[in-house]
């Protein structure tokens, strides 16, 4: 059978974005199987020389150890002139090895997954006199770099007002722009599992008020510092209660949380491949902004305590959290302890779940990929006509 070719194009700095597009993929399969071929490539990585190819390795030691670092190069790119003089330059450097790239895939249609994609690509396209289709799929949920907008674009797909209403002061027009949520993987789209008897199947007390405590795809910020001030905290408090450390990548924050003595029931854990199972026996959630971690959270009913975030690309989802009502924001161990005290001890989490659960998108993925399958046929019809 002859598959329609999808490329989407995403780099690893967080793990967002290729969630995202894995997120896509599998939609892809379970909407249409046998259909499509979907490829998902680290452009920055696979196709960029040196140095340039090195950013994705270097983002998150970035991130984590000179962050003021981070900062200035954000602040640097968020004005519009040195932005498009960079990627210029980088698309002079690229070019031959970019070229590669369309003809490893030949895809039929392409997504972007990643702001640093759109201008660099269909500037590309623009050279090769290739007419791909191209869209925009953006993984940030209130704070926007401008280059995720693009008016040559067939389709940006957004996930909250604010983002449709950047896409538009960029230029692009109403009938571009789609409101249909953050793409999560398919295991957030259909019925969750129970609390208790996954509490059971996760080896968690099946009553304790269990608080869920995560630092993204890296493990990252002072998850450490503030795992120890809650077990304290809800100790003092002598109620029923647990808490699920997920450090993810972060093997050396896993080992030493794993040496740790502490005053109540606390399960560890690396990587997990089951983080709906994890939501889903959770009471709340404490987590940087990380748009990804927010989404699934909204779509379990989960409060979310936000602990910080990446200045640039989640400061906007502080905002998009507290003013939806879904939760709040302290930036020290001590307060984040003393705030999941109150919400251990009082009767605000059940409106900030049924808040979340109003905002939630779970089936984003599966309406993002029938509206790109809808352009695709509505391609091919006008191709048939002409
Ligand atoms: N995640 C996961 N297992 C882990 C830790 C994180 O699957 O052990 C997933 C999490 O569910 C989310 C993504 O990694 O889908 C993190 O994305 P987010 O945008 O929150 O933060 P980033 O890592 O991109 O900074």
């Amino acid at each position: 059978m002859n598959h329609s070719r999808i490329l989407i194009l995403m780099s690893d700095t967080g793990g967002g974005h290729r969630a995202s597009a894995q997120a896509l993929q599998a939609a892809f399969a379970a909407r249409y199987p046998d259909r499509f071929q979907v490829e998902i490539v680290d452009l920055w990585t696979d196709y960029t020389p040196w140095p340039i190819n090195q950013m994705p390795r270097l983002y998150s030691p970035i991130i984590a150890r000179v962050l003021w670092f981070w900062k200035l190069l954000w602040a640097v790119f968020e004005n519009e002139r040195a932005f498009s003089a960079a990627l210029r330059l980088v698309y002079l450097i690229s070019r031959n090895e970019l070229r590669r790239v369309l003809q490893a895939h030949r895809p039929h249609l392409i997504i972007s997954v990643h702001p640093f994609m759109q201008h660099i690509f269909l500037r590309l396209l623009e050279h090769e006199g290739a007419a791909i289709p191209f869209v925009t799929v953006v993984t940030d949920l209130a704070s926007f770099h401008h280059g995720w907008f693009h008016a040559r674009v067939e389709r940006c797909f957004v996930a909250s007002e604010v983002a449709a209403a950047a896409a538009r002061r960029y230029g692009l027009q109403a009938r571009q722009v789609r409101l249909l949520g953050l793409p999560v993987r398919p295991d957030f789209a259909g019925t969750l599992p129970d609390k208790e008897p996954t509490r059971a199947r996760l080896g968690l007390a099946d009553t304790a008020f269990t608080v869920l405590l995560l630092g993204g795809g890296e493990g990252m910020g002072p998850v450490a510092a503030t795992a120890h001030a809650v077990a304290q905290r809800l100790a003092a408090m002598e109620a029923d209660c647990q808490l699920v450390v997920i450090c993810g990548r972060n093997e050396r924050l896993r080992k030493a949380l794993q040496r740790s003595d502490w005053p109540i029931p606390v399960q560890i854990c690396g990587f997990v491949d089951n983080m709906q199972e994890w939501m889903a026996a959770s009471d709340c959630v404490i987590t940087k902004a990380g748009p990804g971690t927010i989404a699934e959270a909204l779509i379990c009913g989960l409060p979310i305590l936000l602990s910080g975030f990446i200045p640039g690309q989640e400061e906007g989802s502080v905002s998009f959290v507290v003013e939806n009502g879904v939760g709040a924001y302290c930036d020290s161990p001590d307060d984040i302890a003393a705030t999941i005290n109150d919400w251990a001890g009082g009767s605000q989490l059940v409106q900030m779940s049924a808040h979340a659960r109003e905002l939630a998108r779970p089936r984003a993925a599966y309406d993002i990929v029938d509206e790109i399958v809808a352009l695709l046929d509505g391609e091919a019809a006008d191709t048939r006509d002409s």
